[in-house]
């Protein structure tokens, strides 16, 4: 069986990855999602093993030393990192795997994986982005200005990504990504043993 695809969904905090990889999953029952490893705090709206696993700084550690990790970063004071076993092991099983990640991260899977499929979700406007990151309510003053801080220098890697898709309204900007990752199918490497047997 032909190993899945690895679709990177990179971009700033509070940009809306999370939402639209939440409808994407939802419209491909086809797609697999990285849950990934942090040791940041579980936020009230969230579940271990779904969102993240939250793990301490300890146990993240480990993973590094065990290379069990497909990548990590440290990030607004806190380590993020993808498990490489469960990566591999829904790729094997011709899922594709959805990886929701910051930019250091994103350089590092397009570096081990470099067929790697890399979208970048920009904001329509600083302003904007902070806005969001406000109205989330679950992110203290301070973290909403590092976060701020680190996303102006993660626009500007922007440009190593395949794809940047503008999240201005959340519906178009799905459906934007949805036409990347359907595109995916249509790739001559997966079509080609195809159309050798309708020879
Ligand atoms: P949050 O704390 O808001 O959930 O996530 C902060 C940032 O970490 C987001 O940009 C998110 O995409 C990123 N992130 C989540 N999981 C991973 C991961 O496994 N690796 C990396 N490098 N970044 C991650």
């Amino acid at each position: 069986m032909k190993q899945g695809h690895i679709i990177v969904i990179s971009g700033p905090s509070g940009v809306g990855k999370g939402t639209i990889v939440s409808k994407l999953l939802k419209q491909n029952p086809e797609l697999h999602f990285s849950v990934s490893a942090t040791t940041r705090k579980k936020r009230p709206s969230e579940t271990d093993g779904v969102h993240y696993y939250f793990v301490s700084e300890e146990c993240f550690k480990e993973m590094i030393e065990n290379d069990e990790l497909a990548e990590y970063a440290f990030y607004a004071n806190h380590y993020y990192g993808t498990p490489y076993k469960a990566l591999e092991e829904a790729r094997g099983k011709g899922y594709d795997v959805v990886l929701d990640i910051e930019v250091q991260g994103a350089a590092q899977v397009k570096a081990r994986f470099p067929e790697a499929i890399m979208v970048f979700i920009a904001p329509p406007s600083m302003a904007e982005l902070e806005k969001r990151l406000r109205n989330r309510g679950d992110t203290s003053d301070a973290d909403v200005a590092l976060r701020l801080e680190i996303a102006k220098k993660e626009c500007l890697q922007a440009e190593r990504y395949n794809y940047i898709v503008f999240n201005d309204i959340v519906d178009d900007a799905c459906r934007e990504v949805q036409t990347i990752i359907s595109a995916v199918n249509y790739e001559a490497n997966n079509r080609f043993e195809h159309l050798k047997e309708v020879l």
